[in-house]
């Protein structure tokens, strides 16, 4: 009996945390990115964000997506490799155009990168050097005011998503442009990654207690369009990446925190 009361609060809790979301009532993702204590503002709106590998972007950013896209912010995607560790790069680099398209990242705003020394997969280590070099350049072609990329742990604990946090760290120590800021999306525990809409009560909460002007948290308004972006990865898109996609936190909730 025990186990069909637990069983039923989830699912009342699931359920009521969808209806949540898709009434957009969460007055945090209302405040205009950056309004408190950043340096952002209206005139200054050109973002860039930096992942590792193609379906990136849809799988742990698409809050983020909607939530800047909506408020008018012009987004750019840089993805630092194809994506190649089991062949299907091409197809891969093909795949993040379209995700970008649904995401509503224009073809030209976005470059998929297919370096010798920034090849997908585990035990391959990038260097920071060449990745703050590679995200630089990117920066100063399209006026970049700030970055979005993963934290240390980079949410799934990926080698090249960690060394893409690093890559921008090392630039924002060693650049010459002082004004460029730089936010990184905070990964969760594993009960908390896999609590798909419930998660959003906890990430406002932790949002609400930080000083305002570090921490952002960004409600996806439609998390339906998360889902279409992924299943542009069809190559990716197989049965246990949907149930991710369901599963998932990142689906519905978004916390960017300031790099220091
Ligand atoms: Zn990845």
């Amino acid at each position: 009996m025990a186990w069909l009361i637990i069983i039923s609060s989830v699912i009342v809790v699931w359920v009521a945390s969808l209806v949540k979301i898709l009434h957009g009532s969460f007055s945090s993702s209302k405040d205009d990115f950056f309004s408190n204590g950043g340096t952002f503002n209206k005139t200054r709106r050109n973002v860039l964000l930096v992942v590792a590998h193609p379906d990136d972007e849809s799988m742990f950013f698409s809050p983020t997506f909607s939530y800047l896209t909506s408020r008018g912010y012009n987004l750019h995607v840089l993805c630092l490799s194809i994506g190649d560790a089991d062949g299907k790069g091409n197809i891969r680099k093909y795949e993040l155009y379209l995700a970008c398209a649904i995401l509503k990242v224009p073809g030209q705003q976005v470059r998929c990168l297919d370096h010798a020394e920034l090849q997908d997969g585990f035990g391959k280590v990038w260097s920071h050097d060449l990745l703050a070099t590679i995200i630089e350049e990117e920066v100063a072609k399209h006026g970049i005011d700030l970055i979005i990329t993963f934290d240390d742990y980079g949410v799934s604990g990926h080698c090249n998503h960690r060394d893409v946090h690093h890559g921008v760290r090392k630039l924002l120590h060693d650049t010459s442009q002082q004004d460029i800021e730089a936010w990184e999306l905070v990964s969760t525990n594993l009960l908390r990654k896999y609590s798909g809409p419930v998660d959003i009560w906890l990430s406002y909460l932790c949002a609400l207690r930080c000083s305002s002007g570090v921490t952002h948290c960004f409600i996806n308004e439609h998390p339906r369009k998360s889902f279409l972006a992924m299943a542009q990865h069809s190559s990716q898109w197989v049965w246990f990446r949907k149930l991710f996609v369901a599963l998932s936190s990142y689906t519905y909730v978004n916390t960017l925190r300031r790099i220091d």
